[in-house]
């Protein structure tokens, strides 16, 4: 995977972790009113008031920073990944301790029966916080070791008072050790997921860049050109601005093909389309190879004078190339013509009548001695 590649991966992998928390915080917060519920009927002091504000200003917290993070752009998920790393890190861990600490008072509050419950709670809690933090390994392992492991610590510790809880124990022991061990497997299949995504991504627009263009010179190739053209096509009409189609031709090229072989023809064709493409220079200027020495240009909101300009820089840096060209009976270089036709459009405009015009105005060229370029309004 290039580094982009790898930044993409990583942005969507935090996406996805977004997305969770956002379905979650809210289900967890109204678990959190449930037990906060049991305690108070047990124990009406201060503590389950408290615990409940806290967790409640807590989650309410972490949920508009989820909400906000929802509308952020690629860019801004990319630039602001470190900070939010943090926090989540931190969000999971002080999540973990809410529940122990709780876990812990509850111990000393709530009966054994109650308890009992609580303990089962704490498995499915796990298994909710495995299911959640699946995609971002150190937040699981944060809320993980805040959350089971002072449970652990302490239940052992007061085993004595409680042997259904010293059995609970076991189980979070097993349990925990268990969804470690399938943490790290998720995880992993998670993002092997995501980056095929990526890469199947990739491979569609490779595919589709391949089949839009012309494999000898890079350019656009017709059928990209007829496509993108179709779109400027209806641009310039809404916005009734003039535009112009120039069609380009290799002169003699027959004979340059003829005495200096196919392959060097090859070699010229590609030199003078790469030093076309870099004359055109408005994003909105759209060159393609339209056939085997044939070029075609389209060029939006322009004017006679600016496609007449074009044209004629065209016809002037191919001839600065000083592409030998002993054969032709116009110039020493290779060269080339170019038929222009500039439209206002309207409504009922086909582009294939502006084509056909330009293809007269390159036949008007090529009859008035060629290197050079003729207009037809
Ligand atoms: P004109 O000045 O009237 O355009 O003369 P021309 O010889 O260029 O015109 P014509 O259309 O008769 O010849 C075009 C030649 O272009 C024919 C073919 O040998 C050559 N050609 C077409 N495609 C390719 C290509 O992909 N590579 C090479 N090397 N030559 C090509
Ligand atoms: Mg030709
Ligand atoms: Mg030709």
């Amino acid at each position: 995977m290039s580094i982009n590649d790898e930044i993409q991966l990583s942005i969507d992998q935090h996406r996805l972790f977004y997305q969770q928390m956002r379905t979650t915080t809210p289900l967890q917060a109204l678990v959190v009113s449930c037990w906060f519920g049991v305690l108070m009927y047990h124990d009406s002091s201060v503590f389950p008031k408290l615990w409940l504000a806290i967790f409640m200003a807590f989650l309410a917290f972490r949920f508009s920073v989820y909400l906000k993070i929802k509308g952020w752009d690629d860019y801004k998920v990319a630039s602001q990944m470190n900070a939010v790393n943090r926090n989540g890190l931190i969000a999971a861990a002080l999540n973990g301790l809410l529940w122990s600490v709780f876990y812990i008072y509850s111990y000393y509050h709530l009966s054994e029966r109650w308890m009992f419950l609580f303990a089962a709670f704490v498995i499915i809690l796990m298994a909710s916080g495995f299911i959640t933090l699946a995609i971002h390994k150190y937040s699981f392992y944060a809320f993980f070791c805040c959350f089971i492991i002072p449970i652990i610590i302490f239940t052992f510790m007061h085993y004595e008072n409680g042997s259904t809880l010293f059995f609970m124990a076991f189980m979070y022991l097993f349990f925990g050790f268990n969804i470690l061990s399938l943490h790290k497997n998720i995880n992993k299949t998670i993002i092997d997921s995501l980056k095929s995504v990526i890469e199947n991504k990739n491979l569609a627009n490779r595919l589709k860049e391949l089949s839009n263009t012309d494999s000898l010179t890079t350019l656009s190739n017709r059928r990209h050109f007829d496509e993108k053209s179709y779109s400027t096509l209806k641009q310039v009409v809404e916005l009734r601005q003039k535009f112009s189609i120039l069609m380009i031709d290799i002169d003699y090229f027959k004979l340059y093909n003829d005495n200096y072989g196919h392959l060097q023809g090859d070699n010229v064709i590609e030199q003078v389309a790469k030093v076309m493409k870099g004359a055109l220079i408005k994003t909105s200027d759209l060159i393609a190879r339209y056939g085997g020495e044939e070029f075609i240009v389209m060029l939006a909101n322009t004017s006679e004078a600016d496609s007449e300009r074009a044209a004629k820089t065209l016809v002037r840096i191919v001839e600065a190339l000083e592409i030998e060209n002993k054969h032709s009976k116009v110039s020493p270089f290779v060269t080339i013509s170019v038929g222009v036709a500039v439209v206002a459009p309207t409504d009922d405009l086909e582009l294939k009548e502006v084509i056909k015009k330009a293809d007269h105005s390159l036949y008007q060229a090529k009859s008035e001695g060629r290197n050079r370029y003729c207009l037809n309004s």
